[in-house]
């Protein structure tokens, strides 16, 4: 019944998202099993067999492991996917697990909030760490000696897109390992492995999940070497997902098309209708055609995502059209079936204006948020 195997590039998103991970069927056996709830394993005589200590494996992680992997490499039987506690978790473990002192990486300098933090922790222990936006392939100026290149493309907040293809070649004829951050796209978005990237790493607490109940996070890699150290890096650290969080987020995966279809078709709908405004500045999308991004977001992408930032005028604006919506919470996160919205300057780290907006559009129904939006902007203007 699993669609790893030959013809599984031939099926839908659809059809392989409800179906990723689930065991052959048993006849008086659930279709997706129960979390397993497990400190430890029968284990008689000798330490065989994969599960035997919950922090090492946990058969609820294996199934929606091989869901994952389905979604980010189908058909590709030689991947390997690896769950985590959070995002935080799966992107630490790659870092920390592939970087040596003396190493060089080169990371986004407009990624993710967190890795500011992650970038001192890895010069602490004496890796060299290189910057450079996301878009316009400067990352090719610093790849020299570097052993791993990261990625986020799209980027969080900002949305830029870089040509993973391109960049991942150049790395590699200079030696360098190349991960993605694929949170943004999810595996229905983009498929990392195919441009090239040695890692695909997620958080699945945005819209892999998509009902903002749960963290977690994901690796799924190709080298076995590679992803032995990460295997390693996890149960060091034991940042693990509880067996509940890994059930939640599998019986999750399998509407992740449809969730991922409405709330991008939206997205789109949302950035066409918030383009028309004149308070409206910066507006990203990387569907809308006339996006800067949306010539090299094309070519890699199949779905554009369901975050769309703009820029109001001032702080106090942006404050008033966030109290003014009632259909979108103001809260941080993406990918939910609730849209969210977030002036996400109140953060302090993201170098964005202090009217920046990250929308998160969710399941409603596009008229309905739609005129909410534009409701809102009408009744925050002075
Ligand atoms: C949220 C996010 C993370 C971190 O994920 P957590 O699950 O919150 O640890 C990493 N990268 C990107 C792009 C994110 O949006």
């Amino acid at each position: 019944m699993s669609d790893t195997g030959k013809g599984a590039d031939r099926i839908g998103d659809g059809t392989r998202a409800v179906r990723a991970g689930l065991p052959e069927p048993v006849k008086n056996e659930p279709t997706l099993p129960g979390p397993v709830f497990a400190a430890h394993f029968h284990l008689p005589g000798e330490v065989t067999g994969p599960y035997s200590y919950g922090r090492d494996d946990n058969p609820t992680w294996t199934l929606l492991e091989r869901a994952i992997g389905e979604l980010e490499a189908p058909g590709q039987d030689d991947v390997e996917t690896l769950v985590f506690a959070s995002g935080m978790a799966a992107i630490s473990s790659v870092l920390f697990s592939q970087l040596r002192a003396g190493d060089a990486v080169v990371l986004p300098s407009d990624g993710y909030q967190v890795l500011p933090l992650v970038r001192a922790q890895l010069e602490a222990y004496g890796i060299e760490v290189r910057t450079a936006p996301t878009g316009g392939d400067a990352q090719l100026e610093v790849l020299d000696g570097a052993r791993l290149l990261w990625i986020e493309s799209p980027s969080n907040p900002g949305l830029d897109v870089c040509d993973i293809r391109r960049l991942a070649e150049a790395a590699h004829a200079r030696g360098a390992l190349v991960a993605v951050d694929n949170t943004l796209a999810t595996p229905l978005g983009q498929r990392p492995l195919e441009l090239g990237a040695d890692f695909s790493v997620a958080s699945g607490t945005k819209q892999l999940t998509g009902h903002g109940d749960v963290l977690l996070g994901y690796v799924t890699g190709r080298d076995a070497e590679a992803m032995a150290a990460v295997r390693r890096w996890r149960k060091i650290v034991g940042a693990i997902s509880g067996p509940m969080e890994a059930w939640l987020a599998h019986r999750s995966v399998a509407t992740l098309q449809l969730r991922v279809d409405r709330q991008n078709a939206t997205a789109l709908a949302v950035a066409e209708a918030l383009r028309q405004r004149p308070e409206v500045s910066g507006l990203r999308y990387p569907g809308l055609p006339d996006d800067p991004a949306h010539k090299v977001a094309a070519q890699q992408m199949r779905r554009y995502g369901c975050v769309v930032s703009f820029t109001l005028p001032t702080r106090a604006r942006a404050e008033r059209f966030l109290e003014a919506l009632h259909l979108v919470e103001d809260a941080t996160s993406f990918g939910g079936v609730r849209s969210t919205a977030e002036r996400r300057r109140r953060w302090g780290g993201d170098p964005v204006p202090e009217g920046f907006i990250r929308m998160s559009v969710g399941a409603e129904d596009p008229e309905d948020l739609v005129a909410d939006v534009l409701r809102a902007l009408d009744e925050s203007a002075e």
